[in-house]
């Protein structure tokens, strides 16, 4: 089936990722710190960071966790990417009490939610500096909602090579949906996940891009604020740029990171030439790392915290490090509401490891059924021969329909199939991003993804990937577009039909058990027989259902 499909798998509008590619407490028993210094190392993976300090190529993250901690921290909920990242850094909170679960499924967070609003009304907005000074533009963003008429979306599309809208292309809807007022059709992309925040902050600067123009700014605005109480957030991402570019075993990637320990120094150095820093509390964090030797991160659970806090005793999760911050600046943490996810630091905490393989992923599946490799045969799908022949003869054929459709149709299945459609679409998002790193052609071109065959006449921008390049982009192979993605869709469409059979079939036999009007009783036979034809059919045949 493969081979029938070997030419263009993608073609896509690169505009919306690429660019747009985010209360009066008790004092705690210690005395709080002054100010808070937090420096994000986007995408570094704390494998290749113990690697470097093997090397000795972090000095300044070394000496700087010699006077407090360098502890592990996994990721346990949400996505191991920027969006869900930050935001749990942020805020302290599991994706179900933000909405920012993925760099694809978002929301704007909740007002007041963030480090930063916590701080501005902690303290009183006269009182603190509260400063964002951001590499990355998409992701860690600020940026409205947006609504584009429908009209003007279609036109977009329709430039776009034959772009098959029954298929997850990102020239579809790109994370945004569709929605009707007054009979006039718009697209919708949500807010992102600083557009609340952004107003009740001092400073927000996103999109600086490289490590050298951020750390330059987090120097002037700490020369600005010095005199002042202030919380900083600095990110670098560096090291997840060249990881996407480079791949996680790179020079490129090391040399990044190498970058990320400089500037942390020279933040330090300024610091302390400003007299602010022994009451200043300075974390080195990190959203998500890489996945070994790819360049991608679609599972990379694993990262780690640096600090000279003192009181940082253990290793954590993700959601651990805003209560922590907030603690040790001497908010009463539990008091927050709604109720932290996180643990502060420097209290006891059952363990939370990220496990090897992402839960609910393809492969854990595959673990979990005992399988090696892609190939789920048919066979596992077949009826058990083993169980029990319902009762009564009936017709054969029709009864072994009923099992073949009760073998096919699983709720477990299905939910793992929507978590697939997710992770692909999550997947494609970051194939934009890559591309877009590829080509420094970020904004507003139509591109156009080839893997072999002959570029098609009406692409803008051509990028010619291999399979491995695809799937270093989130596990997403060209073939997930022709041949996964459409069976995922249909799988869950077809257990929804499967339940309403179901149900057809439980009315039947109510209408029998009542001893309903035998016209009634024969209508909904002939439904129930008609539907299971129609299921037989349409999920039974493997023709259809290529795998
Ligand atoms: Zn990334």
């Amino acid at each position: 089936m493969r081979k029938n499909f070997p030419v263009v798998t993608a073609v896509f509008l690169a505009l919306a990722f690429l660019v747009a590619s985010a209360p009066a407490q008790e004092t705690a028993a210690k005395p709080a710190a002054r100010n808070v210094v937090l420096i994000g190392w986007d995408g570094a993976q704390r494998g290749h960071l113990k690697e470097m300090i093997g090397r000795g190529e972090v000095p300044n993250l070394l000496a700087l966790s010699k006077e407090g901690a360098l502890v592990d921290v996994d990721v346990i909920t949400g996505a191991t990417d920027t969006k869900a990242g930050w935001t749990q850094i942020l805020t302290g909170y599991a994706p179900a009490k933000t909405g920012v679960f993925s760099n694809g499924k978002y929301q704007p967070i909740p007002v007041g939610y963030t480090v930063f609003e916590r701080v501005e009304k902690f303290f009183g907005p006269d009182n603190v500096e509260t400063v964002a000074i951001i590499g990355k533009k998409g992701h860690v963003d600020a940026d409205a909602p947006r609504r584009v008429p429908y009209e003007q979306w279609a036109k977009r599309e329709a430039q776009q090579a034959k772009v098959d809208t029954t298929k997850p292309g990102l020239g579809n809807l790109q994370g945004g949906r569709i929605v009707e007022e007054n009979g006039r059709k718009f697209v919708e992309t949500p807010g992102k996940p600083y557009y609340n925040t952004k107003s009740h902050m001092d400073k927000f600067v996103n999109g600086l891009v490289e490590n050298d123009k951020v750390g330059e700014m987090a120097l002037r605005e700490l020369e600005r604020c010095k005199d002042k109480r202030f919380f900083f957030f600095i990110h670098f991402a560096d090291p997840d740029h060249t990881g996407h570019k480079f791949g996680e075993n790179s020079q490129e990637y090391t040399d990044a990171i190498k970058s990320d320990d400089a500037w942390t120094g020279r933040i330090i150095a300024k610091l302390k030439e400003a007299g602010v820093y022994d009451r200043t509390l300075v974390y080195v964090v990190v959203d998500h790392g890489f996945n070994e030797g790819a360049k991608g991160h679609s599972y990379a659970p694993y990262v780690f915290l640096a600090t000279n806090d003192k009181q940082v005793t253990r290793n954590g999760a993700r959601e651990d490090i805003a209560p922590t911050v907030l603690k040790h600046l001497g908010l009463d943490v539990s008091k927050v509401e709604p109720a932290f996810d996180g643990i502060p630091l420097d209290q006891p905490a059952p363990e939370r490891k990220a496990p090897a393989v992402k839960p609910g992923g393809a492969k854990a599946k595959r673990a979990a059924a005992g399988q090696a490799g892609q190939a789920r045969g048919r066979a596992a799908r077949k009826p058990d021969s083993s169980q029990p022949e319902a009762a009564g003869a009936g017709d054969e054929q029709s009864m072994e329909q009923e099992k073949q459709l009760s073998a096919r149709f699983s709720k477990d299945e299905s939910l793992g199939r929507l978590k697939q459609i997710t992770e692909a679409l999550d997947g494609y998002r970051n194939l934009v991003d890559t591309i877009g790193q590829k080509s420094n052609l970020a904004k507003d071109y139509h591109i156009t993804v080839i893997h072999g065959g002959n570029i098609p006449e009406n692409a803008e921008i051509v990028v010619r990937m291999s399979g491995k390049d695809l799937r270093a982009c989130n596990g997403i192979g060209w073939e997930f577009q022709y041949i996964g993605f459409p069976n995922w869709v249909k799988q869950v469409q077809g257990y929804v039909e499967y339940l309403e059979y179901q149900n057809m079939k439980m009315r039947l036999e109510l209408a029998r058990l009542k001893t309903s009007d035998p016209l009634d009783i024969s209508r909904l036979a002939r439904e129930v027989a008609t539907t299971k034809e129609r299921l037989a059919t349409e999920y039974l045949d493997p023709a259809k259902w290529a795998d």
